[in-house]
């Protein structure tokens, strides 16, 4: 059982948060001093079958709230979320270990789509068109599925649970959410915050766990749809398993996202952006910039990419000045210590050792500092693993169309960026590029909610992105109504000319 010192973190069932009866725990640690903030269940069988139970039971009701009804909870979540941001932030770099800034942008990104779902209204409209046939009209419902689950990963612990439960909520399903185990603590905060926002009991439901509980989400029965974020590796078994059980599944998942350097760019804006692209959130964004192609004279650029990269502060994300914070875990440190020794074995040059950083006051903290090899190329292991921490990976190229190439033969397609001062060059990209999220000197190009998220190719399996437009029609069935109408005196004329023939 539980440690009567540290806090626990609950199950949340039916709108009750109550503590978990299993016998397996797990710790949520602070990644940059290793103290043990809370701990975390790994929810029983039982437990989870409650939460399906009690969000198919909702359903009968909650299908049939007035929009207006479901839109004013948003409204006022979002609210709350920013009446209460500073605190959200800190309990996230708390667990989570990136700076201040940067958790208050991992929770505005995520207010973005509670602001968005919020217009449900205007979402969730269908079509309709007049006189098909002669008295018939035909138009569609958008009509939500039921029980949905969103299995979110460690990186961005508040946006990515946002990216999913206000939008299935928002169009009348209810969900069963199971956030990462590393880092559930602002996750559940989140969701007290939908609680007191007038979120119904049974409506969102919070269980936690790993491999087991996963597992049970992709085979259980009632539930409808799942959406994933995580590694390409979990993703790709959450697709095939839930999608076996029927399931409508969107998984975006891992990625290696390059950027292309044109000689012809705007030099020091380039810089600073690759620098803050490539080691930013110690390199733990899927959107993150882990390679960069310099093309053609930009490579003489190197030199001073490192120089600027070298002044990054490496520190806990509650000191001041923080650029690079602690990676996730001690297994996440040691991976990407090992993956930068690999690498120089494989024949890289290592421009910028990060390894072993010196940080005062915080000696147990799990830190790699900005690493930067050079001469990558491909079947090197640097370039073919997603390393997820601050280690850029520099390549060349002659031509555009070579640095195309070496992107476009990348398993992954989640984002790619263009750094250039030729909109001809810029358009070419666009065009020929074949990665879902493209950025014109634009380094980490996430859409905002007013579109969808749209990895592509290795990095994302399932049809629709989460949040924006193509959610909507992830979370809900469309059905077509065609309908013919009498008039009530043409029907009895109708019936009357039949009996007098
Ligand atoms: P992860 O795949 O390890 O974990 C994601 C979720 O799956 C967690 O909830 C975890 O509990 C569960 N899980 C872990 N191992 C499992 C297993 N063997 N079987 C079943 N479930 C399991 O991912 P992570 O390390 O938390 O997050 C980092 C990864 O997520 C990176 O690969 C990153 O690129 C990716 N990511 C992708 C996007 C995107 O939009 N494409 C966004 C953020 C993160």
């Amino acid at each position: 059982m539980s440690n009567n010192n540290i806090p626990t973190i609950k199950l949340l069932i039916n709108g009750e948060f109550i503590e978990s009866k299993t016998d397996q725990w797990r710790d949520v640690i602070n990644p940059a001093t290793q103290e043990v903030l809370a701990r975390v269940p790994f929810a029983t069988p039982d437990e989870i079958n409650a939460a399906v139970a009690n969000a198919k039971e909702a359903f009968k009701t909650w299908r049939k709230t007035p929009i207006g009804a479901r839109a004013r909870i948003f409204l006022k979540y979002q609210q709350l979320i920013r009446e209460n941001m500073k605190e959200l932030a800190a309990i996230l770099t708390a667990e989570q270990g990136k700076t201040l800034a940067d958790a208050e942008g991992d929770v505005f990104r995520g207010l973005e789509v509670v602001e968005h779902a919020s217009a449900v209204g205007n979402l969730q409209l269908g079509e309709l068109a007049n006189n098909v046939a002669g008295g018939v009209d035909t138009y569609t419902l958008l009509q939500p599925l039921g029980v949905c689950a969103g299995i979110t990963p460690f990186n961005f612990p508040a946006m990515i649970p946002l990216w999913m439960f206000p939008m299935a909520i928002a169009t009348g399903n209810t969900f069963v959410l199971k956030p990462s185990e590393q880092d559930p603590m602002v996750t559940m905060r989140l969701v007290e915050l939908a609680l007191e926002a007038g979120i119904p009991p049974g409506v969102l439901n919070v269980i936690h766990g790993g491999v087991d509980a996963v597992n049970a989400i992709c085979d259980h029965p009632d539930i409808k749809a799942v959406s994933f974020v995580g590694s390409t590796h979990v993703g790709t078994h959450v697709y095939n398993r839930a999608s076996q059980a029927g399931k409508r599944v969107q998984c975006m998942m891992g990625a290696k996202n390059h950027a292309i350097v044109m000689p012809d760019a705007n030099k020091e804006q380039t810089l600073n952006n690759l620098v803050g692209a490539a080691f930013g959130a110690a390199g733990q964004r899927c959107m993150a910039l882990p390679v960069v192609i310099l093309v053609g004279e930009s490579r003489n650029w190197l030199p001073e990419l490192a120089r600027k990269a070298q002044t990054l502060k490496v520190s806990a994300g509650t000191e001041p000045g923080t650029d690079v914070g602690p990676v996730i875990s001690t297994a996440a440190l040691e991976r990407i210590n090992g993956l930068i020794q690999k690498g120089i074995d494989e024949g890289a040059e290592l421009v910028l050792d990060g390894r072993n950083p010196e940080v005062p006051g915080y000696a147990d903290g799990n830190f790699v500092g900005p690493t930067i090899l050079a001469g990558v190329k491909p079947g090197m292991s640097v370039y073919d693993t997603e390393i997820f921490g601050p280690v850029l990976c520099v390549m060349e190229a002659d031509s555009l169309d070579e640095a195309i190439d070496i992107i476009n033969a990348n398993p992954n397609g989640n984002g790619t960026a263009i750094f250039t001062r030729s909109g001809g060059i810029a358009r070419r990209f666009q065009e020929d590029i074949d990665v879902g999220q493209v950025g014109i000197n634009v380094p980490i190009p996430v859409p905002v909610p007013l579109f969808s998220f749209s990895g592509s190719r290795g990095s994302k399996l399932g049809d629709l992105g989460p949040y924006g437009k193509q959610v909507i029609l992830f979370y809900t069935q469309t059905k077509t109504v065609t309908a013919r109408w009498f008039d009530d005196d043409e029907q009895a004329a109708a019936v009357n000319t039949t009996i007098t023939l």
